[in-house]
């Protein structure tokens, strides 16, 4: 059943190796072209990240490295993988080819200048996270204190997402900037996070959280991160992963539920799902709790529906 996976890390991956590796089946790469086809995968979204720790004027040029690694390893050398720069590109996809989206995580890299953050999206970014934990000019992240949310600035920015008709990515928001985001954005999702009242992380949505943001349109997307799916991890398994897809399904309905693997983010994995090559597996656990139908919408056919809206409105 093919995949629509909302979060890797392949381009920071590849923008810290001294010398990039192939992104064809190099085993470095846990969502390599090889493994991406292995787990029917067909799309995969990209996130730009840059490091908190870089000098400013660094973090705009690793953003760009990315861009161009994202040209130079993933696009160039495989005219089977289609960059989607326009949302009406998902049904027009081959049975052998893989769609790729360009988004940000954190926009630590823009500073405080729209025209920086404009320039991305020039480059066809199509999704952006405010900030990843830490904050930025922009709004506090996860690792925040939960009641200082939008900047100014930030207000400004999540204006112009909404006028190029960008999706924003709430998944690494602290509480205040999510609400103060759900106000304002005009599409909204969370790419790679899971049920707080299952596992008691900053990064996964409380329940009230995970029912405001589908009230207002916006779908979730989980994470195979072991550490936000279960408080003892020593051993997670898919059964425990489908905890949170139960939980969510009950609280606001499986038809917005997706799948955000944050393959090459991560380091330790549920039990035999360490690459994309594995994403099946995720695919047979949800058999043991929903009707094909639903699981279908899970893979990729309620991100499909999700985007309706977005094109609707463009
Ligand atoms: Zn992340």
């Amino acid at each position: 059943m093919n995949v629509i996976d909302l979060h890797c890390d392949v381009l920071y991956k590849l923008s810290i190796m001294e010398e990039p590796v192939s992104f064809h089946n190099d085993p470095s790469l846990q969502a390599n072209k090889e493994r991406l086809l292995a787990g029917k995968v067909n799309v995969q979204f990209f996130a730009i990240f840059v490091a908190a720790d870089l000098a400013p004027a660094e973090k705009f040029m690793s953003a760009i490295r990315q861009i161009e690694l994202f040209h130079s390893h993933i696009l160039a050398p495989n005219p089977d993988i289609i960059h989607i720069t326009d949302w009406s590109q998902l049904d027009q996809l081959g049975e052998q080819e893989i769609g790729a989206v360009l988004t940000v995580e954190g926009v630590d890299m823009i500073g405080e200048s729209l025209e920086k953050l404009e320039l991305l999206l020039n480059a066809g970014v199509k999704l952006v996270g405010l900030t990843w934990n830490q904050a930025n000019a922009v709004a506090y992240g996860a690792d925040e204190p939960s009641h200082l949310g939008l900047t100014p600035f930030g207000h400004e920015v999540v204006k112009l997402l909404n006028s190029r008709n960008i999706i924003v990515d709430v998944s690494h928001l602290n509480e205040q900037s999510f609400w103060d985001v759900l106000k304002e954005a005009k599409h909204v999702i969370a790419s790679h996070s899971n049920a707080r009242s299952l596992c008691d992380h900053p990064r996964n949505l409380t329940d009230d959280q995970a029912k405001a943001l589908v009230g207002k349109g916006g779908h979730i997307h989980l994470v195979y991160y072991p550490l936000f799916i279960k408080k003892e991890v020593k051993s997670v398994t898919t059964e425990d992963f489908m905890h949170h897809f139960v939980h969510l399904a009950r609280i606001v309905g499986v038809e917005h539920l997706g799948l955000g693997s944050d393959f090459d983010g991560i380091s330790v994995f549920i039990e035999d799902l360490q690459d994309a090559s594995k994403t099946q597996r995720v695919i047979n656990a949800l058999k043991d709790h929903f009707e094909d139908d639903h699981i279908r919408g899970i893979a990729a056919n309620n991100f499909k529906n999700y985007i309706q809206q977005v094109i609707a409105t463009s």
